[in-house]
């Protein structure tokens, strides 16, 4: 029931012109800034993934694969840097970790000890 309930919800309208612009505008900054960063995160925390890709969803800001692929949403390029940061490190966690239990957040607190704060703060903001 709750799924049906959430599907619905999530369900993308149609964008208009606009905001199929701001889309497009945001999937080029995205795909130039976030993999070099997501490089750069990943060489300093000693992480390996696959592959990273630039998606458009609107159910999560990142995503995780057990083949180690890594999805960024490009809403990320409206997020400021310190969130941009954030999305990349949980995700790169999520490299060792492919759930939420404790050894997944005992590993992002070690690189990233502000993560729970960060985590509230995101929430303020929305996919497009
Ligand atoms: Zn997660």
């Amino acid at each position: 029931m709750f799924f049906f309930i959430r599907r619905r919800r999530r369900k993308r309208k149609p964008l208009t012109a606009e905001q199929a612009a701001e889309v497009e505008r945001l999937r080029i900054q995205a795909k130039a800034a976030l993999p070099p960063r997501l490089a750069e995160l990943a060489a300093r925390h000693g992480f390996t993934y696959n592959q990273v890709r630039i998606k458009h969803n609107v159910s999560n800001w990142g995503s995780c694969s057990e083949l180690g692929n890594i999805n960024l949403n490009l809403s990320i390029m409206r997020l400021p840097e310190h969130l941009r940061d954030y999305v990349m490190l949980h995700e790169l966690c999520h490299l060792r970790y492919l759930n939420h239990g404790p050894e997944f957040h005992a590993l992002l607190e070690s690189i990233c000890p502000d993560h729970r704060a960060l985590a509230r703060e995101l929430k303020g903001y929305r996919l497009i």
